[in-house]
This record gives C-alpha cells, sequence and structure tokens, in this order.
C-alpha cells in the first residue's frame, strides 16, 4: 500500500502540497486535521465541555464525518468554511490532547486509507502513530513569521495575532501525552520557507519514487 505521511506544525503548506502530492501520485488525500476540527465543530455544537473526555469521545464515535475534496460534511450539514473559523481554531488543540477522541479518529484514519489502498494522509502523528510503516514520512516545517504570513494571506486577520494564535496551538500540539507532533527518526525533514510549492511538490514526488524503487529491490 502506498502510504504517505505528511507531519508538521500549523502553516507549513501540509494541505497545499499534500493534495497535489496526491493528485500527483494518483492516491486520494485525506486531511486528517479536519476530522479534530470536524468533533470540535460537533462539541461545540452540542454544548458539550471539550474537557470532558468521556462526552467528547462518545460525540465523536457517533459523529458523521465526510471526507470529499474541498469538503467537510458533519452529520449532513457543510461545515467547510466553519470548521476554519478562529473559534474552531482555539479550541481543536484541547480536543486533540483527549486520547479518548485520538484513538477513534486513529482507527478511522487507518479504515479510511486502508479501503482505497492508500494516501498521502496529512497531520501531526501519522509517521509516528498512525502509519508507522509509510512509504514516505516528511516532516514539513517554516520558519514562524512564514507560516503566519501564509495563514494571513489565506484567510486575512493580523500577522501579530495569528503568529501568536500558531505557536499556541503547536505548544498544546507538541507538549500532549498522547501522540504529540514530534518528527518520526525516519522522517525527511523539509523547510519550505524558500520554495515554492511547485519545488516542495517535484522534491517529494521523487522521493516517493525512488523509495519504492529501492523496497521494490529488496
Ligand atoms: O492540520 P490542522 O491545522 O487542520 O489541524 C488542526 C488541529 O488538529 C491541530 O492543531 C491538532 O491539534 C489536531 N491534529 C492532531 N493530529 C492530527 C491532525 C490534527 O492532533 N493527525
Amino acid at each position: 500500500m502506498r502510504v504517505v505521511a505528511i507531519d508538521g506544525p500549523a502553516g507549513a503548506g501540509k494541505s497545499t502540497i499534500a493534495q497535489l502530492l496526491a493528485d500527483r501520485l494518483g492516491v486520494p488525500y485525506l486531511d486528517t486535521g479536519a476530522m479534530y476540527r470536524a468533533v470540535t465543530f460537533a462539541a461545540l455544537r452540542d454544548g458539550v465541555d471539550t474537557r470532558n473526555e468521556g462526552e467528547v469521545a462518545a460525540l465523536a464515535q457517533k459523529t458523521r464525518i465526510e471526507l470529499s475534496p474541498g469538503r467537510v460534511v458533519v452529520d449532513g450539514a457543510d461545515v467547510t468554511a466553519e470548521i476554519r473559523t478562529q473559534r474552531i481554531n482555539a479550541a481543536v488543540s484541547h480536543v486533540a490532547a483527549l486520547s479518548g477522541v485520538r484513538s477513534i479518529l486513529r482507527n478511522a484514519q487507518r479504515l479510511w486509507v486502508e479501503s482505497r489502498g492508500g494516501g498521502v494522509v496529512e497531520g501531526r502523528d501519522i509517521g509516528t502513530v498512525v502509519f508507522p510503516d509509510a512509504t514516505l514520512k516528511v516532516f514539513l516545517t517554516a520558519r514562524p513569521e512564514v507560516r503566519a504570513r501564509r495563514r494571513v494571506a489565506e484567510s486575512g486577520g493580523d500577522v501579530d495575532e495569528i503568529a501568536r494564535a500558531i505557536a499556541e496551538r503547536d505548544r498544546l500540539d507538541s507538549t500532549r501525552s498522547d501522540s504529540p507532533l514530534a518528527t518520526a527518526a525516519d522522517s525527511i525533514q523539509f523547510d519550505t520557507s524558500d520554495l515554492t510549492i511547485d519545488q516542495v511538490v517535484d522534491d517529494l514526488h521523487r522521493m516517493v519514487i525512488e523509495k519504492e524503487r529501492i523496497n521494490g529491490r529488496g
């Protein structure tokens, strides 16, 4: 099964790169962050306390999340735009720190990819925990100011405020006890600060092909 794991902090370019790489490789693309955002949306919708692990996990279990290219549907409602708002940004890392939620979403992610025969999977713990045997593991980064500027270019806002919000989310994601944001020992570290999107996608595409050639040799 061809699986490419793309992890890294917020604003490193993961979504853009992962989608383009998936198209190039002819495999589906899975945005696992959208799943954590969807559960966070459901918790806020239902007034569930996001610190209550049992209740949020029960909600994660019963929430219907449908992901298709460029579209996220939760329990039949299109929440594509809603899950990218500051309200969700501020709450998602707290929900994602709950082990009860992570184990449910982890299973769903593995099933999603296995039933489709592979994919480019983007998140925080894909190479370390979800798909430790991925064909290629990439850890995408970019300098903090570059990441903040990219977010502002995408969705507006004040650059200093966005930089602070990103730093706080990264801090929470890197310090939680269950599957924190971390580089896998065998991941390729890639700083996208001074590269174009095409350069990154070209390089990663080449690496996947090379890795498969080496694996196929044995
Ligand atoms: O990638 P994105 O910024 O949409 O992810 C939103 C949040 O979901 C992250 O800040 C993190 O808290 C959580 N997440 C995670 N594990 C993943 C993907 C996302 O904990 N594999």
